[in-house]
């Protein structure tokens, strides 16, 4: 059988832990085999990233800018524990943070469905998709801690030096503050990048904030998003039976407990943080957890919405057995592959990713599956696999499909 082309290379982002382990098998049984893959490979794994200075992290984003599309390990992000386990020159910054802060884009962020892992609630039919902002507010505040009395004032000062300042509070006693800010460029990409991308997958969008307390800031995330969609998206949505929707945060949760799914769902950097979590846990796992950066440029990066998962990769190095799920990274995979067949116009490219997409969730449903699915499942008669056999079991689906 002779191997499907690629036209222009992948930028690969390897990472750290399990996950670098899973890269390698899911690259060595279910892609080299079939694919002549691709890439511009740089290694974000912890080690080299301290060699580089970190250099290897913005260089990897700016061949995303170039290329067009990337597909991400899960990597590191270094805390005080980490800098000395690894010996770190610094506490370097979360790759994510640096890549995104560059690429400027909206998550989204998508369960992987499969029966038999059927959704805690149980009218949600359809994947809820998580749209969060990558840019801004708590990520990028700035905090003190306020030792005792006294007053904490925010101040603009303007270019021409005029200022215009508003009390925060006066303090009676010691306490915290915290500072945080946001960009109308910003906000409207994250705008424009949901309303393309429900276009895209033709699919409803919700937006919500908390506007009513927020009176500017929330409010302004509000406005923009009503005028751009008002000036350039409001016939799109209509031709496509979908619609745009607005609504206060606490509504917009009592919402989603009670909707069957299928819509997207945009969250402000934090809200969409913590709700991703709480949907995938919801959906079944975080190892079922899709997630690609998509820049206003239409630039696209593809990653798991888990870690390196730590745990698993010390019993490894212990060499006790493993079953890690590798879904997700899979999944990472085939989304740039198939972005990629897009955009190069390779069909056979994209048809591969959907072959290997059905193959995995057949696998599962025919009964074999990783540990932390077999803990949840509904299925009866499951074989746990470990972690290699279960990505050969995907490789033996795949080649008998
Ligand atoms: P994690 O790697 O997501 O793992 C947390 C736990 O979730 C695991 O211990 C495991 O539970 C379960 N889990 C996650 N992914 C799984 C999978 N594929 N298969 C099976 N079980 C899975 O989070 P963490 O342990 O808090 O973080 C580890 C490192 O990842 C940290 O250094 C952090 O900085 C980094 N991180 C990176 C990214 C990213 O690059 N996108 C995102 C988040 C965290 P059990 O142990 O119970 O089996
Ligand atoms: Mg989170």
């Amino acid at each position: 059988m002779s191997k499907i082309e690629m036209k222009t290379p992948l930028v690969e982002m390897d990472g750290d832990e399990m996950t670098r382990i899973l890269w390698k098998y899911i690259k060595d049984e279910l892609l080299i085999p079939f694919i002549d893959l691709k890439t511009e490979y740089y290694d974000l794994g912890l080690e080299h990233r301290n060699e580089t200075d970190d250099k290897v992290t913005f260089d990897s984003a700016y061949a995303t800018q170039k290329y067009g599309v990337a597909v991400k390990c899960a990597t590191i992000t270094p805390n005080a524990a980490r800098v000395e386990e690894y010996n770190l020159k610094e506490m370097w910054k979360s790759p994510n943070g640096t890549i995104r802060a560059i690429l400027d884009g909206t998550v989204f962020r998508a369960p992987i469905i499969v029966k038999g892992i059927e959704p805690c609630v149980k009218n949600w039919k359809a994947p809820i998709t998580i749209a969060r902002h990558a840019y801004g507010d708590v990520y990028k505040a700035s905090e003190m801690k306020i030792p005792g009395p006294g007053k904490v004032e925010l101040v603009y000062t303007a270019e021409d030096g005029s200022t215009e300042s508003v009390l925060v509070h006066k303090f009676d006693s010691a306490g915290i503050v915290q500072g945080m800010h946001n960009l109308e460029p910003s906000i409207e990409s994250f705008a424009r990048s949901c309303f393309n991308y429900a276009l895209d997958t033709k699919q409803s969008l919700w937006f919500a904030t908390k506007d009513t307390i927020s009176k500017k800031y929330d409010h302004t995330f509000k406005d923009i998003f009503q005028e751009i969609f008002d000036a350039e998206y409001k016939e799109k949505f209509d031709a496509a039976g979908i619609e745009y929707f607005y609504t206060l945060i606490d509504d917009a949760v009592a919402r989603v407990m009670k909707s069957k799914g299928g819509f997207i769902w945009a969250c402000k950097n934090y809200d969409g943080d913590v709700m991703s979590d709480m949907l995938s846990s919801a959906f079944g796992s975080l190892a079922m957890m899709t997630s690609v950066l998509v820049s206003p440029s239409g630039v696209y990066e593809y990653e798991a919405a888990h870690g390196t998962v730590q745990r698993h990769y010390y019993k490894h190095l212990a060499g006790e057995e493993t079953s890690t799920n590798p879904v997700a990274t899979i999944f990472a995979w085939t989304g740039a592959l198939r972005k990629r067949g897009e955009l190069d116009g390779t069909p056979e490219l994209a048809a591969f990713a959907d072959k290997l997409e059905k193959a995995t969730i057949a696998t599962i449903e025919g009964g074999q599956m990783t540990k932390d699915l077999a803990l949840i499942t509904e299925l009866e008669n499951v074989t746990v696999l470990n972690t290699e056999n279960f990505i050969k079991a995907i490789r033996a689906t795949l080649e008998a499909m």
